[in-house]
């Protein structure tokens, strides 16, 4: 049946009747999309609160990676994501990195920066020096606007004033960097950005047009270090297989964007897991990658003095405890709970910590035995499901998946419809 997209008043609708005008449109029944709809109405509610349109949720699968040792403190950390095999590698390589000490940590203070685009300015020059000679008064109009941001000992800090030429034209961009403590901050800075724009086009003499935040939070980076023990790695070769598969990321983008998504996957799963945004850490990590003008490696690979490999890396972590879907949304707040941080800062080295530790995961089986032997002996309970095994045939049709060495669907249908039919 064909779909007509154009629906009406959906957005004024419970989550539940536009459940049943998404039904009634798609031509799809009730029965194909219930799981949407989380079994406790209170979620529901809450989602209908967080975002628009809202017929139902979605569960991604939260597991805890065990043995992180992080600035002299356990944590236990949750990680929400759907890909097999990743809290697995990053509760292993933080065992290998407990035997010397764990992972080191250190961060910016939270300094969040927002843009100010002004067009039109005859003198740009002239203008980014009026701007710098207004700085008190700027940073002063800005820590109005957010008297408890102020209060909790954040607020606007300085500014910088660029002068960016793009395409024949001409901008002043006023940098206002911000403290913003607890919060990942992009509504904070947006909000100083938005009240500063009048007064600042004013000083420029041009006209404002861009007043948002930047995600390449470079002013906010979390760093960590780590030694981790050659043989618990398995001995010098998998150290030199490790370097090696990290000097080729920093030589080659290829490589790099590959080498890069595994840090994430570390990263994004503990940032989704605190209700923090993803997509804002994601865009700060790469940009960050490229910051040298050609993409590269985000971590660093050496070996020390007594042969085990010291793994280290740095990123911009905007991330916070307060705002966005961190406290309105109960996983979330579940998250930071078990997590036990108390600073945005202590979120932040938390999250490197397991990026790292992610990292050296996916290069040691790389530099060893290959990605895929531990993948897709994970992934195969997915296949098995995806076949449409269910209950005990689960681990019946991964094993004979497994012994075969082939974890593919084709496999799994035909393992699962073999064992159904020698079931009496
Ligand atoms: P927010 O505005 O909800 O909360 C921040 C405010 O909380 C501060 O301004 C302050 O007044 C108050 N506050 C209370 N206790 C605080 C503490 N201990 N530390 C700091 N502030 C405290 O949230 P936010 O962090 O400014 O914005 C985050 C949200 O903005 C996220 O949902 C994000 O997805 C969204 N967002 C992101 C982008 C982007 O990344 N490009 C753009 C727009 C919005």
């Amino acid at each position: 049946m064909p779909v007509n997209s154009r629906l009406p008043g959906f957005y004024k609708l419970s989550p539940r009747d536009r459940l049943a005008e998404v039904t009634r449109a798609s031509g799809l029944t009730e029965t194909d999309l219930a799981c949407l709809v989380p079994s406790d109405p209170d979620m529901l509610a809450t989602a209908d609160r967080m975002i628009e349109n809202v017929v139902g949720t979605l569960s991604i699968p939260v597991g805890i990676a065990a043995n992180f040792t992080i600035g002299g403190r356990d944590y236990l950390i949750p990680m929400a994501t759907e890909e097999p095999s990743v809290v697995a590698a990053a509760s292993n390589m933080a065992s290998v990195a407990r035997l010397h000490g764990g992972f080191h940590v250190s961060t910016d203070l939270p300094i969040m920066v927002s843009q100010v685009q002004v067009v039109g300015v005859p003198d740009p020059r002239g203008a980014r020096m009026r701007l710098y000679e207004a700085e008190a008064e700027i940073l002063a109009l800005a820590n109005e606007q957010d008297p408890l941001l102020v209060k909790l000992g954040g607020g606007a800090r300085g500014i910088e004033v660029r002068i960016v030429e793009a395409d024949g034209a001409t901008y002043v961009v006023l940098h206002l960097q911000v403290d913003v403590r607890d919060a990942m901050g992009a509504n904070a800075v947006n909000t100083m950005a938005e009240a500063l724009a009048p007064r600042i086009a004013e000083i420029a003499g041009g006209r404002v047009r861009l007043r948002i935040l930047t995600n390449k939070a470079d002013r906010r980076l979390a760093r960590v270090r780590a030694v981790f023990d050659r043989d618990a790695l398995g001995g010098a070769d998998v150290v030199a297989g490790i370097v090696d598969a990290y000097r080729f990321a920093a030589a080659d983008p290829y490589r790099a964007a590959t080498h890069n998504k595994g840090i994430m996957n570390g990263i994004t799963a503990v940032v989704l897991a605190t209700g923090n945004d993803t997509r804002a850490v994601e865009a700060g990590a790469h940009c960050h990658a490229a910051a040298s003008g050609r993409y590269s490696s985000l971590s660093h690979y050496e070996v020390n003095a007594d042969g085990h490999l010291v793994g280290t890396l740095e990123v911009p972590m905007a991330v916070g405890l307060v705002g966005g879907a961190t406290k309105t949304h109960p996983a979330a707040r579940a998250g930071v709970k078990l997590l036990g941080v108390t600073s945005a800062q202590e979120l932040a080295q938390v999250i490197v910590a397991v990026g790292l530790a992610q990292n050296v995961g996916a290069l040691r089986a790389l530099a060893a035995e290959g990605i895929q032997k531990g993948h897709m002996s994970l992934h195969a309970r997915n296949v098995a499901a995806a076949a449409g095994a269910i209950g005990d045939e689960i681990e019946a049709v991964v094993s004979r998946l497994k012994t075969g060495g082939h974890v593919r669907l084709d496999r799994a249908e035909i393992i699962l419809a073999e064992l159904r039919a020698a079931t009496p």
